[in-house]
């Protein structure tokens, strides 16, 4: 870790303190810093600055003091030597992919990832010559099987969006070990609230800030944590000069998220199974996929890897789209949107939406049933969510 100070510090404490450094102002919350460039004292300070020889402020495109509080606060909770804070959570990916990997490397991915993931995997990096196999994510011999004399990545979200499919980090983290390979963790459902990747083995943990980070639904935003040499180098330095980075404002919105995070993530899961046993309990309903359901095939999995089920539940509908349309469109206190893990709930059909630019075949791989509906469930009166979805499933034909 970076800061010998937030090290002491336990999770709670260093969600609402690590990386703030107070300005001469004394300001009790941190500071925003909207200047996208820094005054030197001397033509050879600003050399000195540039060649790296004297650590400080350059240009926002890759140094701004808001940014590094954020990168220091995510950091500390991942437990990662170094946190690079992107403009999104696409951006933080394609950023891990162009820093570290080059032409002719192999990267073994999760079949179940966020629909744009699979996109940017099979449809742009392929165009520059990265080679992509996808297995499913459960299947530890499966990952085993799939590598290569040129693999240098895994690559995977766990629990998956949105089936929650879990994927064993310690076992995966000790083969791309053994293949000299780099295992990166998509840390977006559980967030270091519920599950610290890096303590497990990965090498990486990816974040889409937009969703729990941020956890009131209102910036874009992404991030990459791991040890100096991997982020500190290979994705700061590709961030640095392509630019996809983080805006000072977007940085604050986040750090202010990180302060309540842990005591949002437990009020989450706690709304979430309880949803998720109501609804298994509906003649109407069929399967349900939530990590900390008894039904869940990986249930035990799951109380090992992470402390608590997260935030999303997914079921299936005998009745299949026209079902699961008919299904959200009832709903009347629910918010139809694709986004997640804001306070308030969200219902999303994934088929359509979310893993719409998927060929049905890769649909069908990713086990996206045309009756599938993704709640992420908010922080509102467990009660109140209950009863709208009551009234929308006695609706549906
Ligand atoms: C949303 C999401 C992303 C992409 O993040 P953006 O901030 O929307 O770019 C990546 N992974 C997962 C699991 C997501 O849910």
């Amino acid at each position: 870790m970076s800061n010998d100070e937030f090290d002491a510090w336990r999770f709670a404490t260093r969600a609402v303190r690590a990386g703030q450094t107070r300005t001469l102002e004394g300001e009790q919350s941190e500071p925003i810093f909207p200047t996208s460039s820094y005054v030197f004292e001397s033509a050879a300070q600003a050399a000195a600055r540039f060649s790296g020889q004297e650590p400080g402020n350059i240009y926002s495109r890759f140094t701004n003091p808001t940014v590094r509080t954020f990168e220091q606060r995510l950091a500390a909770l991942e437990e990662g030597e170094r946190c690079v804070a992107t403009a999104s959570g696409m951006s933080a990916i394609l950023a891990t992919c162009m820093g570290l990997l080059s032409s002719g490397d192999h990267v073994v991915a999760s079949k179940s990832l966020f629909g744009s993931t699979t996109l940017l995997f099979n449809n742009i990096l392929s165009r520059f010559g990265l080679e992509f196999d996808f297995v499913a994510p459960s299947d530890v011999g499966a990952w085993a099987a799939a590598i290569r004399g040129n693999t240098r990545m895994l690559f995977l979200e766990t629990p998956s969006n949105p089936l929650t499919e879990l994927a064993d980090v310690t076992a995966l983290a000790d083969l791309a070990q053994r293949h000299d390979a780099l295992l990166v963790v998509d840390n977006c459902f559980c967030t270091p609230a519920l599950q610290r990747p890096l303590t497990q083995g990965a090498d990486i943990v990816i974040h889409s800030a937009t969703k729990f980070l941020d956890g009131q639904g209102r910036c874009v935003g992404g991030a990459v944590v791991g040890d100096q040499a991997t982020v500190g180098e290979g994705v700061f330095g590709f961030l640095r000069t392509a630019g996809p980075t983080m805006s000072p404002f977007n940085a604050w919105v986040f750090l202010k998220g990180l302060e309540t995070l842990e005591l949002r993530m437990r009020a989450h899961s706690a709304n979430a199974l309880a949803l998720a046993e109501w609804l298994e309990a509906r003649n109407e309903v069929g399967r349900v996929f939530y990590p900390g359901l008894a039904s869940h095939p990986q249930h035990s999995l799951a109380a090992r890897q992470q402390s608590a089920g997260g935030g999303i539940v997914a079921f299936e509908l005998p009745g299949g789209q026209a079902a699961a349309w008919q299904l959200i469109d009832g709903t009347r206190l629910l918010s139809i949107t694709a986004n997640l893990g804001d306070t308030k709930t969200t219902i999303t059909h994934p088929a359509t939406t979310t893993h719409g630019r998927l060929t049905p075949e890769q649909r069908a791989e990713a086990g996206i049933d045309d009756g599938l509906v993704r709640i992420a469930v908010g922080l509102e009166d467990i009660e109140d969510i209950k009863q709208d979805l009551a009234q929308a499933l006695a609706a549906v034909r």
